[in-house]
């Protein structure tokens, strides 16, 4: 298994359309659409950065996870995405390593592409989404 590189940063806010023109139109970067993830009750929003990207999330429900977060912790980074080449292989790693997992298996998150996230307390405090492109 090798992580390739950091494939986005997640940023929880209260609302895409509020945001969207600071990173779009002042930081300049490249928007390439927003998507509903229905399963995380998340409206994602997807801005290029040379290979790695800002992804922001905004939650569709209030028992949106996202919502929880931003209840608790208010608008700010919420994970750190990393490009692995095979994300089954990166989860027996940790399992293994006794490290704790909130998914033991993948799902699907936006774009189709296969998503786990790794507890906080396994990486210093950040949560951290394993993710493979189908
Ligand atoms: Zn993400």
């Amino acid at each position: 298994m090798k992580i390739e590189r950091i494939d986005h940063i997640g940023i929880a806010v209260e609302s895409i359309d509020s945001w969207i023109g600071f990173y779009r139109d002042i930081l300049g970067l490249e928007y390439t659409g927003s998507e509903v993830v229905a399963e995380q009750k998340v409206r994602v929003a997807f801005l290029t950065i040379g290979e790695s990207r800002i992804e922001l999330l905004e939650p569709t429900s209030p028992e949106s996870p996202i919502a929880g977060f931003l209840e608790k912790r208010g608008a700010g980074m919420h994970h750190i995405a990393l490009k692995v080449d095979n994300i089954e292989e990166a989860l027996v790693r940790h399992k293994e390593a006794g490290a704790r997992l909130i998914d033991e298996t993948p799902r699907i998150g936006a774009h189709g592409t296969k998503i786990a996230f790794v507890h906080p307390k396994t990486s210093g405090g950040v949560l951290l989404e394993l993710c493979q492109e189908s």
